[in-house]
C-alpha cells in the first residue's frame, strides 16, 4: 500500500509530483522518491527514507529537479525494510538503487502492490545477467519489463503486457522509457491508479485526491489493462494490446472527502478493506496451498520443538491473541497463554526455555508491548512480533517477524488490522500443527480452503450494513451492552464490547457466557441490549440458554450466527446471518458486524468516529 503520482505536460513536474503525493502520504510513509526527467534527457532520481518532507527538502520543493515529465512514490514497505536502497522509483540497470542522479537505465518505475512470484523471477532475471541492488520485488518487476523490452524489441505496451502475463500478485505500475521522453507508461491489476486529462497536461495517481486539484475528469484503469501517457493524452490498451475507449468520470465529491476514498471516515472505509487486508496477509504465507512462514523465519524445523506458546498484547491485539489461544490449543495441541502486555511485563516469568513467545501489535510502537518483547528476550525465549508496520522497534527487535499486510490504518479504533492479525494466528496455528504431525492431510487441505475464502465472505458480511445501521440507531442511546459468547465467541465478545465502548461511549461488557450468573446477571434490567455470537456449534445452545435468562429478567437480545440449523431466530429479538466457515475462523466474520455495529452508533450518536476523546492510535506510552 503506497501512494505514486505521475506528471507529463508543461508546468515543471517535481512541485506538482510532490503536492500529489503530500496527499497520499496516509497511503505510505517509509520513504518516498521522484524520477523527472527534463526533455531528451535522462531521468534524475532522487529518494530519502522517513517522512516526505525529508525528500522535499533534499530537491528544495521540486525547484532542484528540472523536467516536465516524471513519476513519483511514498512507500510502505513490503519487500524490503524501509532504507534508501529500497526507496523508489527503481530502474532496469545495475545502478546502486541507492544513489541519487542521472539514470542510464532502459526503464525507471514505481509501483504500489506485491509481486508474489518474485523470488522466481528474480533467478530467471538473475540467470540473464540482471543483478540486484534493493530486496523489493519492485525491483524484480521493473527488470522484467526490461527483458521483454529488449530480448523482443518490442515497445512499452507490449512489453508491459508480457510482463502482466508473466507476474501474480498485485500492482500498479507506473513507468519511464529512456527512448520515450515526455511519456509515461501505467498499467495496473487489483492495485488503485487513476488518471486525469487536463488541458495539455496529463496526471497519474493511486488515488483521486492527487490531482483533484488540476482536473475532476478522472479515468479509472481497468485491472490487467496499460496505459500510454502523454501530455494532455492518454490511451488505453487491453491484455492483447489493442487500444480501447474509455469514458471519464467527473468528480463532484470535495477533496476532504476523496481523500477517504469517498467514504464518510476512515473507520467505514478501513472497515471495507478489511477482504483486502485478509487476502494481502494470506497471500504473504500461503504458497501453492501451503502455509509456509519460512520468510519469518519459523520453519518446520524450528516450530516442530516448539513446547509452548505465551502471547502478550494490548487492547484488540490481545483480542486477537485471544483467538490464536484457542484456535492454536486445538489445531497444534500446544498450551498457549494470551496476557495483556501491561500485566505480563511485572509479573515473574515463567517460560519453559522452547517456548514461543509471540507480541501482537499493529503500530509496531506499543510501550507496554515492547516491554515485555524485551522481558522475554532477556530470558533468550523465541520472540515472534505479528506487526503492521514494517520496520517499526516491535519488528526489529523481535526474533521474528510476521508482517500483517493491512496497510496504513488511520482510524484509532482499529478494523482491518485486527482482521489481519486474526489471519496471522490462523496460519501460525496451523504451520505449527503441521510441523507436529497434528492434521491429517485432508484435514489441512480443508482448513488452507477455508481460510483463502474468507476475503469474499468478508466481502459478503459487510452486507449486513444497512440492517445493522437501522439497529444502531434504534439502541444508540442504550446506557449499557452485554457481549457474551463461549469459546471462540468469547474472544470476538471482547473486540466486539471494545468497538462499542471505544467510540460510542457507551458502556458495555464482555463476559464468557457462563460467568454471568455468578455476578453479572444482577446487573440486567429492562431493556439492556444482550448481544449473543453463536458461531461455535457446541457451544451455541448453551449462550442461548444464558441469553434466555437475560430475557427474563427484561433484556433485549441480538445475536450473531452462522448456523442455519439451529433456528436463532425463534430465540432472539434480531438476528444477523454470517457466511459459514471453518469454526476456527468463524471470528473473522462473527466480527465484521459488531464493527459496524459499533460505527454506527457513533454516527447516531453525532461522535467523532475516527478520534475518540482521550484515545490515541498507537499507545507509545505505558
Ligand atoms: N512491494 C513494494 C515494496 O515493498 C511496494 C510496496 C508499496 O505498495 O508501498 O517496495
Amino acid at each position: 500500500m503506497c501512494g505514486i503520482v505521475g506528471f507529463t505536460g508543461r508546468q515543471q513536474a517535481a512541485p506538482v509530483l510532490l503536492a500529489g503525493l503530500s496527499k497520499l502520504e496516509y497511503r505510505g510513509y517509509d520513504s518516498s522518491g521522484l524520477a523527472v526527467r527534463d526533455g531528451d534527457s535522462l531521468a534524475e532520481v532522487v529518494k530519502a527514507t522517513g517522512k516526505l518532507r525529508n525528500l522535499a527538502e533534499k530537491i528544495d520543493n521540486g525547484a532542484a529537479l528540472p523536467g516536465t515529465c516524471g513519476i513519483g512514490h511514498t512507500r510502505w514497505a513490503t519487500h524490503g525494510e524501509p532504507s534508501q536502497s529500497n526507496a523508489h522509483p527503481h530502474v532496469s540497470g545495475n545502478a546502486t538503487g541507492s544513489a541519487s542522479g542521472p539514470v542510464e537505465s532502459d526503464v525507471v518505475g514505481v509501483h504500489n502492490g506485491i509481486i508474489e512470484n518474485y523470488e522466481e523471477l528474480r533467478a530467471k532475471l538473475t540467470g540473464n545477467g540482471y543483478t540486484f541492488y534493493s530486496s523489493t520485488d519492485t525491483e524484480v518487476v521493473i527488470k522484467l519489463v526490461d527483458y521483454y523490452y529488449k530480448k523482443y524489441k518490442i515497445g512499452p505496451i507490449d512489453a508491459i503486457n508480457r510482463m502482466m502475463v508473466r507476474v501474480r500478485g498485485s500492482y500498479a505500475l507506473a513507468l519511464m522509457f529512456k527512448d520515450y521522453p515526455g511519456e509515461i507508461y501505467a498499467a495496473r491489476k487489483d492495485s488503485p491508479m487513476v488518471i486525469g486529462v487536463a488541458d495539455g497536461e496529463t496526471f497519474l495517481a493511486s488515488d483521486v485526491p492527487a490531482i483533484l486539484k488540476y482536473t475532476r475528469d478522472i479515468y479509472y484503469i481497468d485491472n490487467l489493462q496499460s496505459v500510454r501517457i502523454l501530455p494532455g493524452e492518454a490511451h488505453f490498451f487491453d491484455l492483447n494490446g489493442d487500444e480501447v475507449e474509455m469514458e471519464s468520470t467527473h468528480i463532484t465529491w470535495d477533496a476532504a472527502a476523496a481523500e477517504k476514498g469517498g467514504y464518510e471516515h476512515f473507520m467505514i472505509k478501513e472497515i471495507h478493506e478489511q477482504p483486502d487486508a485478509v487476502r494481502d496477509t494470506l497471500a504473504s504465507v500461503i504458497k501453492d496451498n501451503r502455509v509456509d512462514l519460512s520468510v519469518s523465519g519459523l520453519t518446520p524445523d524450528v516450530l516442530k520443538d516448539i513446547s509452548e506458546v505465551h502471547i502478550a498484547a494490548c487492547g484488540s491485539a490481545w483480542h486477537a491473541g485471544m483467538v490464536g489461544k484457542y484456535v492454536i490449543e486445538d489445531l497444534a495441541e500446544l498450551q498457549v497463554t494470551a496476557e495483556l502486555a501491561s500485566e505480563f511485563r511485572y509479573k515473574k516469568i515463567l517460560l519453559d526455555k522452547d517456548a514461543l513467545f509471540i507480541v501482537i501489535s499493529q503500530s509496531g510502537e506499543t510501550a507496554d508491548t515492547l516491554a515485555a518483547l524485551r522481558a522475554a528476550k532477556e530470558r533468550g525465549i523465541r520472540t515472534l512480533a505479528v506487526v503492521n508496520v514494517v520496520g517499526s522497534t516491535i519488528a526489529r527487535e523481535a526474533d521474528n517477524v510476521l508482517y500483517t499486510l493491512a496497510g496504513p490504518e488511520i482510524s484509532v479504533a482499529t478494523t482491518k488490522a485486527y482482521s489481519a492479525q486474526l489471519v496471522a494466528m490462523y496460519t501460525l496455528a496451523l504451520a505449527l500443527a503441521d510441523a507436529k504431525g497434528k492434521l491429517e492431510k485432508n484435514d489441512y487441505d480443508y482448513y488452507i480452503e477455508e481460510l483463502l475464502a474468507l476475503p469474499e465472505k468478508i466481502s459478503r458480511a459487510l452486507e449486513n450494513k444497512e440492517r445493522i445501521q437501522w439497529f444502531a440507531s434504534k439502541h444508540s442511546n442504550s446506557r449499557d451492552m452485554f457481549y457474551i459468547g463461549r469459546g471462540l465467541d468469547y474472544a470476538i465478545s471482547l473486540e466486539g464490547s471494545l468497538k462499542m465502548k471505544e467510540i460510542s461511549y457507551i458502556h458495555s461488557e464482555a463476559y464468557a457466557a457462563g460467568e454471568l450468573k455468578h455476578g453479572t446477571i444482577s446487573l440486567v434490567e429492562k431493556g439492556l441490549l444482550v448481544i449473543g455470537l453463536l458461531t461455535q456449534e457446541g457451544l451455541l445452545e448453551k449462550t442461548i440458554s444464558n441469553m434466555e435468562e437475560c430475557r427474563a429478567r427484561g433484556a433485549y437480545l441480538m445475536g450473531v450466527t452462522s448456523n442455519g440449523n439451529y433456528n436463532v431466530e425463534d430465540y432472539v429479538n434480531f438476528t444477523i446471518y454470517v457466511p459459514k466457515t471453518d469454526e476456527h475462523f468463524a471470528g473473522s466474520l462473527a466480527v465484521i458486524p459488531l464493527q459496524l455495529l459499533g460505527y454506527y452508533t457513533s454516527i447516531a450518536r453525532g461522535l467523532d468516529v475516527d478520534k475518540p476523546r482521550n484515545l490515541a492510535k498507537s499507545v507509545t506510552v505505558e
